[in-house]
C-alpha cells in the first residue's frame, strides 16, 4: 500500500494493542478521515506496524515542501531513498530541476513562517 506523510489512509480493523502502538509512534487518528503520519511521527517504526496490520509492504511517498504535491514519481532518487528515515518534506521532480530551487525554498519556509 501507498501511504503519503502528511495524507490520511485507512486501515483493516485492529486490536487495542497495536492501535496504542500507533497512537505511540505519532501516528493520528480520527474517525472519519483514518490515519495519517507527520513530521512527528516514528515513520520507520509505525511503517512496520501498518505492514503487519494491513499485510503487505508499505511504500512511503513524501510530499513537495513548495508545491504540497507528492514529491517521489519521477525522482532519480527512488530506489536509493528509504523515505522512512529521510525528512518528511522533499522537492517534485518539477522544483528541483528549477535552477533557482533554493530560492524557492526560501520563499515556500518563510511562507510557511507567517501561517
Ligand atoms: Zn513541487
Amino acid at each position: 500500500m501507498k501511504v503519503l506523510v502528511g495524507g490520511w489512509f485507512s486501515l483493516p480493523r485492529m486490536g487495542r494493542e497495536i492501535f496504542s502502538q500507533l497512537m505511540r509512534c505519532g501516528v493520528e487518528y480520527d474517525k472519519g478521515m483514518g490515519f495519517r503520519m507527520s513530521a512527528q511521527t516514528d515513520i520507520e517504526s509505525a511503517v512496520l506496524i501498518i505492514g503487519s496490520v494491513a499485510g503487505e509492504e508499505v511504500d512511503v511517498s513524501v510530499r513537495c515542501f513548495i508545491c504540497g504535491l507528492v514529491a517521489c514519481p519521477g525522482c532519480p532518487y527512488l530506489d536509493s531513498c528509504d523515505r522512512r528515515r529521510v525528512s518528511p518534506l522533499c522537492l517534485c521532480h518539477e522544483h528541483a530541476s528549477l535552477g533557482d530551487a533554493y530560492e524557492s525554498y526560501k520563499l515556500a519556509f518563510g511562507a510557511n513562517l507567517k501561517v
